[in-house]
Formats: structure tokens, C-alpha cells, sequence
């Protein structure tokens, strides 16, 4: 595709425009051309609106390793989108004459034109006002149209603005860029009640082949986007890269695996490297240590000379790599410089080696399982077991114990963590009381019981608190010093980490998230209030709400039929996701929190269900405690066993 092979990403919104000083670094090094296309990329319009609102919602029903963002409630309207197009035009102006400058100090043209790749903004389905468009105000929601029509006005906009590009950037008379096409914001395509964007883009399809134009996506790695990605030609996008996201999750996938997928595909892959982005991962070392693998990655599976990649650097900070004070960072410069020439060789990788020398066993006591593990230090759980739960109290510590002698002649074992439902005091290691899912399970002295069976340290906490250190020690709290964690299982769980420390309460009560009342004359709740959000936001709260609808299933088999449009099921699902968002928005007032991690079984439910939690959250809360916390999905398989670990690891840490 006329020589696309390295596509940097250039993020910049309208107000701040690109300079062709500004461009000169993408496009050479000192002793040579760089990237030889450049994608420009703006989040949001000077005045906040979004140009991608809610970009990764609902990637995926599986609630792998994916988030969701914030859906704006205030996506672009036609004058920001004209805006856009200026800023556009003239980052193109820019690129052509940053270009000229390159040729002098190069002294000389490169091989090919260079390309530009430009945002098409998302249109988006909570837009009802977008402007007028030849005497027609557009309206791009279901709110007073059926889905088919609604698509229609999307697409009339997504013409507009590429027929306004076409002609802007011709009257150009650009002499060294060639527009190479435009790219899809949207990181998985929608089809849903509400928005299809796979008809979409069908109808765009000969509108950009007549205007010479290609269609770029870089899908976020979910196994639902790789889906898509089997075939993205038939989803009409001529190139395709996929995100490994290595760089920003820990339990996520390897470069291996992601090189391994782009290359079934015929994809190409997103590089990964940042400098000042609030990631997750901002310790320097690893971060280095991961780039190491993704550049190492392309000698390995071959992607630096056989396919294509798209380069993500940051907002906006490499130009200052070459001359960074880290020499770190200057090396991963000429490096970059080295890869994207095809001429960069292997560098062994001081990856953070797995800590196999710290071993935790991690045992995960639910309703309706028994679980344990041996867990290593990085989080990754080497040996598994389950069974189960047995029905008497006695029979569950002589099932823990000997798990736990099973897994202690497996390594070094640093200790015993145990989650368990119930309420806990962690400093006797006693299990206090707990509900009817466990019959009995109380005044149970756990560590002592597993210490003297084992001779090993032993930790117990609440379910609750343990999936909150899971993600504080592994997960989406890794970097976040104050967020709550849901846990949408067959009940609702969480925690509460303020200031770094998990909040227990006076009587290790905290972190009852489940029976916060949203609803003061609702149901009764086996706790003794009304109204509970647990008897709508969970497994028993599904089933229970299906039931009095008639339709007795689980939540998983309502998730199924409200996938498939069952107006029954849809209701039930955003009865649940307004009645949970409600109970986030208050959880925002009470803490500020910076994040609000959701995990669990239910989430698997997806768009529909988390789509009605934001749009609740948006509404009810207050502005400030809104823009500053993120609705994250967990990123972990394993929070119970996690949690368990991560008490074992505190402890050995501490002391
Ligand atoms: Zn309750």
C-alpha cells in the first residue's frame, strides 16, 4: 500500500496545531528518513467534546483483559468536526513542508511518497443533535428512528467530513504526502440494538474506493476484536493492526502470542512505548524491559521487514527521546530508528524474571468451590485445584489443609493466603460469621488451624478485601492509590483501597458494596435492609429478576437472549446496570475514587449491562468525582487466588 510500512501515531487536538518542526522528528533521524506514514489522531475538540467517545466500550462478552472508557456525554458535533478538518488540513501542510526541511538535511527525496492517515470522528449513537447537513439536522440515536435510519445519518456525516477532507487536502497541492486514507476510531466494530457498525462501513466502502482511499483500524486486543480480525477485509478495512497491549497489562497477553495472531491474520502489529503517559505500568524499568520485547519481537517472529506496524509513542513525546536525560531512553531511540530501517538485532532482555523464588499457596473458599493454587510473586498461578465446597465447616478446613500439604512440597512456599466469604478478622485470622452460602462458617480460628497443620504463616481475609489487593498488587490497581473494586459473582462483593490501604472498618465490615440500598422501599435482602443493589447487580439478582419475568434462567442464558434483542431480557440487564450504577455513583461521592474495577462472572454480560452502569454513573454523579475516576473491567482470571497470594507477599514484605 504504496509503501506503508511504519505508521506513527501522532495524537494532537484541534487548538494545539502540528508546526513542521514538530513533524521533522517522525519523519528523520539524524542520518536518515524515520516513519514513512503518519496517522493523526485527536481525541477530543478544544471545547471537551469526544471525536471517539467511549473508544473500547464493550470490546469483548469474554471480559478479557479489556476496559471500557467513559462514555462521553457530549461526543462531536458538525462545527467541532469542521474544526477538525482545519486542524487536518494543516497538519498536512505541515507534514509536507517538514518533509522539504528532511530532503535538505538528508540531502535528498525518500524512496516513496510519505503517507498520511487521518481520524474519521466516531459518529456517535448518543449524538442526537449533530448539525445540519443540506437542510437536514442529523440524529444519530435510536431515540426517534429505527436503527437502519439512524446508521443512514451516521454514514451521510462520515461522507461529509471525508468528501470535506478530499477537497480541502487537493486544494493543498501537497508535493511530498500522499493521503493515504483515513482510520475507523472505534477499537472493535458495534453491532448492537443501538449502533451497526459493520453496515456502516459497507456502505463506506465504495464511497472511499471512488475517492482513492483506504480504511485503517488498530483493534484492541480482545478475543472478540481477533474475531473480527480473522477476516478484516470482509469488515472492509484494507489494513489492520493489532494492539498487543503487553506494554499496559500485567496478566495480559505476550508479544509472542500477539505476533502469532496479527501474523495468522495478515494484520500487522502495534508497537507500544511511552514516556509520560499515566499507564498502568509506570515503573521505567519494566517498561523498558517490555519495549525491549516488542523491538526484539520483530527479528524473532519477523515482523520489523515482513509486515507492517503501526507505532503508538505516547501523547506526543517522542521528539524528545533523541535528547532524553535517561540514556535509557536515547538508546530506544536509535533503536526505534534501527527497527523501523530493518536493521535492528537482538538485544538480550532484562525482563523481570518470574519470581519463582517467591512462591504464596492461595486458597479460594466460595459458596460453591474450593480452590487453590500455588501463586508466584508476578501473579502468575503455576498449580491449580478445585473442588467442590463441602457442606460442613469441619470438612472444609480438612480439605484446605490438605490442599495445602500438597502444594507446599512444590517449591519454597512463603506462606498460606486464604479469601473466604464471610467476615474476617485478619489479625486473629478468624472467620467471624458469614451468610447462608457457607452454613456455619463462623468463629473458625483458620490460621491457626492451617499454621499447625502446615508450619506455615498463614493470612485469611474476606473475598471482598482480597479481590481489592488483588488489584492492587496485580491488577488495575497497580498504580492507583485510591479505587473500589465490584466483584459481580453470585452475590456482589468489593473493597475499598484509600490512600494506598485497604479501608476494614472498625469491625472489619467495610466493603459490604453489595448492600448498599438503592432503593428504599425494594425487596427485602437476607442482610436484613431493603433494597440492596446485590438483589439486582449479580448472578442470584439476574436469576431472581428473570424468574419474576417469567422466564426462570441464570444470567448467563439472559445474557444470551438479550443479545439476541429479547426486549424482555435487554430491560432486565439495564434494570440491573442502572440500579448498580446508582450504587457506583454514590460509591464516587463517598470516596473520589480514581478508578472503580469491575470484575466477576457478570461482567462477562457486556455492553448492554456495563453500558447502562456508565450511562447511570454519567448522569447521577457529580462532575468532579466523574471526569477523575475511570470505570475499568478487572483484568483478572484469578482475583480470589490472587487476593489470597497477595496476602502472603504483604506480609513477607513487611517484615
Ligand atoms: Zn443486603
Amino acid at each position: 500500500m504504496n509503501g506503508l510500512r511504519h505508521l506513527a501515531l501522532l495524537y494532537r487536538n484541534p487548538g494545539k496545531p502540528w508546526t513542521s518542526e514538530d513533524l521533522v522528528p517522525y519523519l528523520s533521524h539524524a542520518n536518515g528518513w524515520l516513519f514513512d506514514s503518519l496517522l493523526f489522531l485527536s481525541p477530543q475538540a478544544a471545547n471537551g467534546r469526544h471525536f471517539c467517545a467511549d473508544i473500547n466500550r464493550g470490546t469483548t462478552m469474554s471480559g478479557e483483559g479489556d476496559f471500557f472508557a467513559w462514555c462521553s456525554p457530549t461526543p462531536s458535533a458538525r462545527p467541532d468536526e469542521e474544526a477538525l478538518l482545519l486542524h487536518y488540513v494543516e497538519a498536512l501542510r505541515a507534514m509536507d513542508a517538514a518533509i522539504t526541511i528532511c530532503q535538505d538535511r538528508l540531502g535528498g527525496a525518500p524512496q516513496n511518497k510519505r503517507n498520511a492517515v487521518v481520524m474519521i470522528p466516531y459518529p456517535h449513537h448518543s449524538q442526537s443533535a449533530w448539525g445540519e447537513l443540506d437542510g437536514e439536522s442529523l440524529d444519530f440515536s435510536v431515540t426517534n428512528q429505527n436503527l437502519d435510519q439512524a446508521t443512514q445519518r451516521r454514514l451521510v456525516a462520515v461522507r461529509w467530513y471525508i468528501d470535506e477532507l478530499v477537497r480541502r487536502v487537493r486544494e493543498l497541492e501537497l508535493r511530498n504526502v500522499h493521503l493515504l486514507g483515513v482510520y475507523w476510531m472505534y477499537e472493535s466494530l458495534r453491532y448492537s440494538w443501538d449502533v451497526d457498525d459493520h453496515w456502516l462501513l459497507k456502505e463506506l466502502r465504495p464511497h472511499l474506493q471512488e475517492k482513492g482511499l483506504k480504511l485503517v483500524w488498530i483493534p484492541f486486543w480482545s478475543r472478540f476484536n481477533v474475531h473480527q480480525l480473522d477476516d478484516y477485509a470482509s469488515y472492509y478495512f484494507d489494513a489492520a493492526f493489532l494492539q498487543p497491549n503487553y506494554m499496559f497489562y500485567k496478566s495480559g497477553k505476550t508479544v509472542e502470542q500477539a505476533a502469532r495472531a496479527a501474523r495468522a491474520r495478515g494484520a500487522g502489529i502495534e508497537m507500544e512505548y511511552y514516556l509520560q503517559l499515566d499507564e498502568p505500568i509506570a515503573v521505567g524499568k519494566e517498561r523498558h524491559a517490555r519495549f525491549r520485547e516488542y523491538l526484539n519481537g520483530g527479528v524473532t517472529y519477523g515482523y520489523m521487514r515482513k509486515s507492517a506496524c503501526a507505532w503508538f509513542l505516547g501523547m506526543d513525546t517522542f521528539a524528545t527521546m533523541p535528547t532524553h536525560q535517561d540514556p535509557a531512553e536515547r538508546t530506544f531511540h536509535a533503536d526505534i530508528c534501527r527497527f523501523v530501517a530493518g536493521e535492528y538485532t537482538f538485544v538480550p532482555s532484562s525482563a523481570v524474571a518470574p519470581q519463582t523464588d517467591r512462591l504464596a499457596i492461595a486458597i479460594d473458599l466460595g459458596g460453591t468451590q474450593l480452590r487453590s493454587a500455588l501463586v508466584d510473586g508476578t501473579g502468575r498461578v503455576l498449580r491449580r485445584h478445585s473442588i467442590p465446597t463441602p457442606s460442613s465447616p469441619a470438612a472444609i478446613v480438612a480439605a484446605m489443609r490438605t490442599a495445602a500439604l500438597a502444594l507446599a512440597g512444590e517449591g519454597r512456599v512463603s506462606g498460606i493466603g486464604i479469601s473466604t466469604g464471610g467476615r474476617v478478622d485478619p489479625e486473629r485470622g478468624i472467620v467471624l460469621d458469614a451468610t447462608a452460602l457457607l452454613p456455619g462458617w463462623r468463629d473458625v480460628p483458620l490460621a491457626s488451624q492451617l499454621r499447625s497443620a502446615t508450619g506455615l504463616s498463614t493470612f485469611v481475609d474476606n473475598d471482598g478485601h482480597c479481590a481489592a489487593l488483588a488489584e492492587q498488587t496485580f491488577g488495575a490497581g497497580r498504580d492507583c492509590s485510591d479505587f473500589v473494586t465490584l466483584v459481580l459473582g453470585t452475590g456482589l462483593g468489593g473493597g475499598v483501597i484509600l490512600a494506598d490501604r485497604l479501608l476494614r472498618g472498625v469491625a472489619n465490615a467495610a466493603g459490604e458494596l453489595g448492600h448498599l440500598s438503592v432503593s428504599a422501599d425494594g425487596p427485602r435482602c437476607s442482610c436484613g435492609n431493603r433494597g440492596c443493589v446485590e438483589l439486582w447487580a449479580s448472578g442470584s439478582g439476574l436469576a431472581r429478576l428473570a424468574t419474576e419475568a417469567g422466564m426462570p434462567m441464570d444470567a448467563k442464558a439472559l445474557g444470551l437472549l438479550a443479545r439476541s434483542n429479547d426486549p424482555r431480557a435487554v430491560a432486565i440487564l439495564r434494570e440491573a446496570g442502572t440500579k448498580l450504577g446508582t450504587a457506583i455513583a454514590g460509591l464516587l461521592h463517598a470516596f473520589n475514587p480514581e478508578k472503580v474495577v469491575i470484575g466477576g462472572a457478570v461482567v462477562a454480560l457486556g455492553d448492554l449491562f456495563l453500558g447502562a452502569v456508565q450511562d447511570t454513573v454519567t448522569q447521577r454523579a457529580m462532575a468532579t468525582a466523574r471526569q477523575s475516576c475511570t470505570l475499568v473491567r478487572s483484568e483478572l482470571q484469578d482475583a480470589g487466588l490472587l487476593g489470597a497470594a497477595a496476602l502472603v507477599f504483604a506480609a513477607s514484605s513487611a517484615t
